[in-house]
């Protein structure tokens, strides 16, 4: 469910008050999740301005494209909408709303045809990034963002599972690739971000680019696949076997990326720092020979954006809190062999452990 509108209206107030705190003049939020999260609204970046600009004193106006009001209204009927029209200089309409001293946070992913523009509006000012402010409010999940995360994560995990019902052998990664998308939408996904098939050697590369290779009996497939639902997004990651002839490397690298997904999940808990979580998974991986083939950190963030912050890697000594949510995917890359990665999100509980959000089987599954 998304959040309603008081929520928005709630999180728009704490994001003023710590402007308040930090002496920020206010925020310009372009598209992007920010938006979402202090609006409602989503629209794609585009070389027409709209931005939400919020002030300490936690008045908030949107900036809109005359062209796409209604649409902004729509999504967000509680806020004030300062329209331009095609001729006018929306950096401008933004100056008008920024009425403070102190620096100005601009959103990560505010264009820089934007930032130009409003550098040159502001000449004297400082600016920041607004996630020093937005990113610890997103980063802990509240109730709405915890419901929508359940449900995106059980329909990714419905959609593997009817996956398998289907043969894979002589189909092509891009065959299976399409079939998952088609899944992810059917099982209640608005939008299919990625959906990744890596075969046999393939799957040795973590982010490969799918493509026409068939399938055969004996290849390991690695399906790395998510979207969203009601903006909030899912992605999980199951090997399995194409036949039931399973060699014994591939059989000794999957229990071994298990345990060390297990590993992880005991360490992750409120308190732990997100090294430690890699670290534990990457010590088991290394005690079984394979350090050097877990090229990548253990996990990362997850909400409005598929990869945010926290991020589970080495060096980063933030802590684990309840309503942080992340994925947890150790994986094992034997180049011109296999790959093998399990990937689940879990979310830090009240409890403090680390509860998975995907429940979809993670034993090697067997595929005809
Ligand atoms: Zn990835
Ligand atoms: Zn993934
Ligand atoms: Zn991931």
């Amino acid at each position: 469910m998304p959040a309603d509108r008081s929520s928005y209206a709630s999180r728009r107030a704490r994001t003023a008050e710590r402007c308040r705190d930090r002496g920020f003049a206010g925020l310009v939020v372009g598209p992007g999740s920010d938006l979402t999260y202090l609006t409602g609204y989503r629209i794609p970046p585009s070389e027409r301005l709209t931005a939400l600009v919020l002030g300490p004193d936690g008045d908030a106006a949107l900036v809109v494209p005359a062209l796409e009001a209604a649409r902004a209204e729509a999504s967000a009927p509680d806020l004030a909408l300062r329209m331009w029209q095609e001729t006018d200089d929306p950096c401008a309409l933004v100056a008008t709303a920024i009425r403070d001293r102190g620096p100005i946070g601009l959103s990560d992913q505010l264009w820089a045809a934007f930032v130009l523009r409003l550098q040159a509006a502001f000449p004297d000012r400082a600016f920041r990034p607004a996630s020093d402010i937005t990113r610890e409010l997103r980063i802990r999940k509240d109730r709405a963002e915890l419901d929508a995360l359940r449900a995106v994560s059980a329909a990714a995990d419905r959609a593997y599972r009817r996956v398998l019902e289907r043969p894979f052998a002589r189909r092509s990664e891009r065959d299976i690739a399409a079939a998952l998308a088609e899944l992810l939408r059917a099982e209640g996904h608005d939008e299919v971000l990625f959906t990744i098939v890596a075969a046999g050697p393939d799957g040795a590369s973590p982010h490969h680019q799918t493509g026409d290779r068939r399938l055969s009996e004996g290849d390991a497939v690695v399906l790395d696949f998510g979207g969203t639902r009601d903006h909030y997004t899912s992605d999980i990651t199951r090997t399995v076997h194409v036949g039931a002839a399973v060699g014994d490397d591939l059989r000794r690298v999957h229990g071994v990326v298990r345990r060390a997904q297990d590993a992880a999940y005991v360490a992750a808990r409120a308190g732990a720092t997100c090294a430690s979580v890699d670290a534990a998974a990457r010590a088991v991986i290394g005690e079984a020979g394979f350090g050097e083939r877990f090229i990548h950190r253990t996990g990362h963030g997850i909400g409005l954006d598929g990869h945010e912050h926290p991020y589970l890697v080495a060096g980063n000594d933030e802590r684990l809190e309840p309503g942080m949510a992340f994925s947890i995917e150790p994986g094992i890359y034997l180049p011109g062999r296999f790959g093998v990665r399990i990937e689940d999100i879990a979310v830090i509980a009240e409890d403090g452990r680390a509860e998975p959000l995907n429940h979809a089987d993670r034993d090697l599954a067997i595929v005809a």
